[in-house]
Formats: C-alpha cells, sequence, structure tokens
C-alpha cells in the first residue's frame, strides 16, 4: 500500500518513536522509549519494523505490547503494514514474533524463537526434578529447610540447584554466605549460579542493593521469579530446590505455569495457628496440581543443655495435620542453636557434619523426600494447569 504523503524516512522515524512514547511496559507503567525498549525502527516505502529489546522473546506481556504497538501506529500517516520483532538483548537479536500473534512459551520449551537466546525459554530441559518449599506464613523455617534439604540431597550424591525463590525477602545470601560474593554473568541473558556448599544457587539477594526494600507488583514478581528460574545457567541437576515466599501469592502461580514441578513440601511448626495457614498452603499447591511431596514440622521441640526435651509448640501438631489432609509427613526439625548459628554464619554444611543428632534429623527428611520423589517418579513430572472451581 503506497503512503498517502511519503515523509521522510527520519521524519517518520521521530513521528513513530513519539507514538511509542504511549505504550507502556505493562509491568514497569513507564513507556518502551523512555525504558530505551524501542531498539531498531526500519522504514521501507510504508512497511515499519520496530524491535523492542524484553527480558523474554515470547508471552503475554508481548502480546499485550504488540497489540499496544500495532494499534499506535496504525492511522499514522506514511505507515502501512506493522510489524513488531522482540529482541532478547544483544545488537540485533531478533526472534521475528509477527504481526498474527506468537503465542506465548509453554513449559514444553516450544517457543518458536530463533535467538540464541531460545534456550533461556526452555523450562529448565537439564532439571530432572524441580520441588517447591512453601509454607502459610514467614519465619516458620521455609528457608532452612529449603537450604538443608538442597545441601542434604547434594551430600548423598546428586546435583543440585536451589533457587531462592522469595524474592521479597531472599535469605539465601546468608544462609548460604554469599556475602562476599559476586554475582557474575556468562552472557547478556544468563547467570552464573553461586556454587557452595556443594550446590548451585541463585537468589534476588545477590542481583539487588541489599538494604532496598523489595517490593514487587504482581507482574514484576512474575517477571523476578521468571528471569531468576530462566536465565540462571543451572546446567544438569537432578534436583532444583526452589525456596517460595511465604503465603499463596503471585510467585507460586508464575511458578506453576513455567516450570513442570515434580512436587512441594510444606514447612509448618507445631501450634494450630501455624497449621491453619500451612493448610492453606496444602491447598493451594492442590489447586495448582501440584503434587504434594509432603509436611516438614519445624521447630517442633527445644533440646536443652540438660539434654532434656522441651515441648514448647505442641510437637507432633504438624503431623496430626498431615495425617488429616491425607499427605506425608516428611519429619520433625527441633529448634537447635546450632542449626540457627550455622544459618547466620552462611555454613549448612556443619548442620551434618558437627552435630550427629541434628544431622539425623535432616537426613531423615531429606530421605522421605528422595523417597517420595522416586516414588512419583514412575509417572512423569506434573505439568501443572489452575483448576478453577
Ligand atoms: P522462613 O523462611 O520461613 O521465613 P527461616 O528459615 O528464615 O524462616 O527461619 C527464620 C529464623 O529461624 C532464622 O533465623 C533461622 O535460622 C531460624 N530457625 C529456623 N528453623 C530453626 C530451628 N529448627 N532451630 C533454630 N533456629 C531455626
Amino acid at each position: 500500500m503506497a503512503a498517502d504523503t511519503p515523509a521522510p524516512n527520519e521524519a517518520l522515524k521521530q513521528q513513530i518513536m513519539d507514538r511509542l512514547k504511549l505504550v507502556n511496559d505493562p509491568e514497569l507503567h513507564r513507556d518502551l522509549v523512555t525504558l530505551n525498549r524501542v531498539k531498531h525502527v526500519a522504514i521501507c516505502e510504508g512497511y515499519v519494523k520496530v524491535t523492542i529489546e524484553l527480558s523474554t522473546a515470547t508471552g503475554p506481556m508481548n502480546e499485550r505490547i504488540e497489540q499496544s504497538v500495532q494499534s499506535v501506529l496504525r492511522d499514522l500517516p506514511g505507515v502501512g503494514e506493522v510489524k513488531v520483532a522482540f529482541s532478547t538483548g544483544g545488537e540485533g537479536a531478533s526472534t521475528g514474533a509477527k504481526s498474527e500473534g506468537n503465542r506465548g512459551a509453554t513449559n514444553s520449551g516450544a517457543t518458536g524463537s530463533a535467538s540464541g537466546e531460545a534456550s533461556s525459554e526452555r523450562a529448565l530441559p537439564g532439571v530432572k526434578h524441580i520441588i517447591a518449599v512453601g509454607a502459610g506464613k514467614g519465619g516458620v523455617g521455609k528457608s532452612t529447610v529449603s537450604v538443608n534439604l538442597a545441601v542434604g540431597l547434594a551430600r548423598a550424591g546428586a546435583k543440585v540447584g536451589l533457587l531462592d525463590g522469595d524474592i521479597y525477602g531472599p535469605s539465601l545470601p546468608t544462609m548460604l554466605g554469599l556475602d562476599g560474593m559476586d554475582a557474575e554473568t556468562m552472557g547478556p541473558q544468563t547467570i552464573k549460579p553461586f556454587e557452595v556448599s556443594g550446590i548451585k544457587a541463585m537468589t534476588l539477594g545477590k542481583l539487588v542493593e541489599a538494604d532496598k526494600p523489595l517490593i514487587w507488583r504482581g507482574p514484576m514478581a512474575h517477571s523476578a521469579f521468571r528471569q531468576l528460574a530462566m536465565q540462571t545457567a543451572w546446567g544438569e541437576l537432578d534436583y532444583l530446590i526452589i525456596d517460595l515466599p511465604p503465603g499463596t501469592g503471585d510467585v507460586p502461580l508464575t511458578m506453576s505455569q513455567l516450570l513442570p514441578l515434580t512436587g512441594a513440601v510444606v514447612v509448618c511448626t507445631p501450634q494450630k495457628v501455624a497449621q491453619d495457614d500451612a493448610r492453606r498452603a496444602v491447598k493451594m499447591f492442590e489447586s495448582l496440581s501440584i503434587p504434594v511431596l509432603g509436611v516438614v514440622e519445624n521447630m517442633s521441640y527445644f533440646i536443652g543443655d540438660d539434654g532434656k526435651e522441651y515441648d514448647l509448640f505442641g510437637r507432633g501438631g504438624a503431623e496430626v495435620m498431615a495425617k488429616e489432609l491425607g499427605v506425608e509427613f516428611l519429619g520433625m526439625v527441633p529448634i537447635n542453636t546450632m542449626l540457627r548459628k550455622n544459618s547466620d554464619s552462611g555454613n549448612p554444611t556443619a548442620n551434618f557434619e558437627n552435630d550427629a543428632q541434628l544431622g539425623e534429623q535432616l537426613t531423615v527428611v531429606v530421605d522421605h523426600v528422595r523417597e517420595r520423589v522416586e516414588a512419583l517418579a514412575t509417572g512423569d513430572a506434573v505439568v501443572p494447569t489452575i483448576s478453577i472451581s
């Protein structure tokens, strides 16, 4: 189609850029031009190709942006056909998303992307089992269990990764002793995981300023989690443990849509009020069709210097709850000062080596999780769908 009044390309390009200022990034609520997302505008006899840089090559957000770009440019004089392409970084890296629509990436990894970054879109093909660790509320020891589960599995000979999905309050920098280390990239889109205590680990806590409050709205939480999970170079793993944020918010939903989970572990303290929250966590995983591997009771009891066991919170409460819900009980971890100290000093290996009783209690949990995974592995890992009732 010929343009009515062909404008010189530079003038038209300026008009196009002005129109693109009307298109906001749905997550950041700022326009694409201000965010420096418009990487290239090519114009040829009314045919306009706009290349936009986003963190992923395909997906619902890309589709929304593409529609908005189409609608702001459609009636601009001199513009005939508009094509929107997405690059995921790097000069001219174009994925060729077509205007007819490029359906969102799925866990199968078939994204249709032609860019060299396409592998970052696959749902972690080198990872055999992905296990989420969740809790109904904060402070019950979810990160502690995640770290020790990961380290315990690695000590049993498995290749293990640990993803700090608790993007609102990442604990892994402290618990794994990452404080003196810097995150390294392996290319424009790939982060090298930290290798400590026999595991690979990644946490947002090492990618943002430590004392900055991490306030993520829904879509931003989605994006932050997605990038952490997909852009870390995990390589071949037997297990990827994901330490989720407490509660039942956006991240579990994102995770369940993004990754084929083998199952979830729910951490709970024994008190009745904690059980109520844990029940909600169990129900959440079930509603996301993520198999619940079982419940871990943390802070079950306290062993004093006199060797006596003190039942502070109602030992066994989480076990009863697990039975009531028909899910497995994976073990008890008592309140242990060494465990807290080793967490604070970033030395989880010491939990297994310097305190025989603690090491044994943690190993019971690790072995139970392994058995549950093996039992489930006779079928295939579940790609969850959200059931709406
Ligand atoms: P969450 O991830 O559920 O918020 P954390 O794992 O961060 O909880 O644990 C909160 C605090 O409690 C940490 O300081 C941790 O070291 C401590 N803690 C957790 N479990 C135990 C335990 N069994 N014995 C002693 N301290 C514990």
